[in-house]
This record gives structure tokens, C-alpha cells and sequence, in this order.
């Protein structure tokens, strides 16, 4: 999806139901910006198609918004493309969770035969683990040649949310300190990690951005912004108030 002559969003990527992921990228004049990889090869496959069909000749780059693997899955085929892969320095994932990730997906497969056969493997077809090789430990400025994007720190859904800001487009890709239409999960953190979380979205607030991509839902854009901020607010404070978060296990 076109948002701007610039910033693109690659949405309703594959992910376990009822999640779909999304990603994006911005386009320089010398380089592209890949935000986020997707869940899996294939998805990193799409991604990667219409961020090198936007600006052909542009070399590429990528970030990922956070650790978890809906954000990072796509970092192997990147990486076998030959391109750094950018990331806030506390992404350091083990092969452990990888696999506890597949079968976690496996366990979720509602039919017994589909289960049997593992295609929770279907999915994660030749996908490989990756964290970033660039390490991001302080807000900092890509510049991708005739535009400049700001890499800002936004913890709170996990220590290693970034967001990245395109203030000559008015664009923000969050991932998932804001999303839309799904509760945002609150079950990585703590009541601490929840209030930076509310110091995170004053943060974002005040760059008035004209579009939101989230790692997650719908794009936000113009009066929708407000309320898709408010609604992750009003979820946080609330959680803060009780203690727990809205799918904790303690609410079933
Ligand atoms: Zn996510």
C-alpha cells in the first residue's frame, strides 16, 4: 500500500489466527528502508519483491521493530540477500525459542491431521533464525539519500521497541506500541515495562504523524490516530490500575 511518494506498508502478512503481521518500507533516493521482516520466508519473499520493485537500483537495508518472531522471521532471507539487518541491541534470540515458537504454532493447528503431519514446518518453510547484526542502543538518523528517517527507542510492549519516523511524510511505522482493532498484548512486560509503554505513546503523540502503521490491524491515518493512541492508552492504564493485563491467565 502507497501512503506517501516515499512510505509504502506491506500489510496483512501471514501470522496464527486471528493475527495478521504487516511491514513496510521507505524509499531514498540511494536506499530503501526495510521496517520489519515478516513472520517467515515467504513473507520476507513479499516484502523484499515490492520494496526492490518500488526503487530498482536502490540498495536496501532493515530493521525490525522489535524481538518477536513475527517481527524478525524474515531476517534469514534478508540476510542471505546480502543486507544488513538493523535492530535494537537487546534482540538476541536462541534457537530454543525459535523452535518452542514452531511448535507452539504446531499445538495451535485445530485439525489432528494437519497437526500430525507438523505443518506448523509449512509455514516456516526454510525459514532461518537471525537477529540483527547492526545493533540500535540510542534513538538515531538514517539517511537513505533525499530522505531522512529518525530510528526513536519506544519500549514498552517490550524493552526492544523502535519506531521509525519519516517527518517529511508524516509517516510512523510503530509496530506494536499501536495497534489496531486486536487488544495489544501486554503479556511480554510488567506494570513497569506498561507505564514506559504510556511514556512511549506521549512520545509518539507529539510528532502529530498523518499515518500510523502498526505492526498489526488496519493503517491508521488523519482523525484516526487519536482514538487508535487512546484505545492503547485506556488498555494500559486500566492494566496498571489492576495489576494484570487483559489476557492474563488470571482474568479466564
Ligand atoms: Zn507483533
Amino acid at each position: 500500500m502507497r501512503l506517501t511518494d516515499y512510505c509504502y506498508a506491506v500489510t496483512g502478512l501471514g501470522y496464527v489466527s486471528p493475527w495478521c503481521v504487516n511491514a513496510g518500507f521507505v524509499v531514498g533516493n540511494e536506499q530503501t528502508l526495510v521496517v520489519d521482516t515478516g513472520g517467515n520466508r515467504l513473507a520476507a519473499q513479499t516484502i523484499h519483491g515490492y520494496a526492490c520493485a518500488a526503487r530498482p537500483g536502490n540498495k536496501l537495508r532493515a530493521i525490525n521493530t522489535e524481538k518477536h518472531f513475527d517481527h524478525i522471521g524474515g531476517n534469514g532471507y534478508f540476510s542471505e540477500c546480502g543486507i544488513d539487518v538493523w535492530g535494537h541491541a537487546g534482540i538476541a534470540r536462541t534457537p530454543d525459542e525459535f523452535q518452542a515458537e514452531i511448535a507452539e504454532f504446531n499445538d495451535a493447528i485445530p485439525d489432528p491431521v494437519r497437526r500430525a503431519r507438523n505443518e506448523s514446518q509449512a509455514f516456516f518453510y526454510q525459514t532461518t533464525l537471525l537477529s540483527p547484526n547492526c545493533k540500535i542502543q540510542n534513538d538515531t538518523i538514517f539517511d537513505l539519500g533525499g530522505r531522512s528517517v529518525e530510528i526513536l527507542l519506544t519500549p514498552g510492549h517490550t524493552q526492544t521497541n523502535i519506531s521509525v519516523w519519516v517527518p517529511e511524510d508524516g509517516v510512523l511505522f510503530v509496530g506494536d506500541c499501536v495497534i489496531r482493532e486486536y487488544l495489544p498484548n501486554l503479556d511480554a512486560g510488567s506494570s513497569e515495562d506498561w507505564q514506559q509503554w504510556l511514556e512511549s505513546l506521549d512520545r509518539i503523540e507529539q510528532l502529530k504523524p498523518e499515518f500510523i502503521v502498526g505492526g498489526h490491524g488496519p493503517v491508521s491515518r488523519g482523525d484516526e490516530i487519536p482514538a487508535a493512541i487512546d484505545s492503547v492508552r485506556k488498555v494500559l492504564s486500566e492494566s496498571i490500575a489492576r495489576g494484570f493485563s487483559p489476557t492474563s491467565v488470571r482474568q479466564a
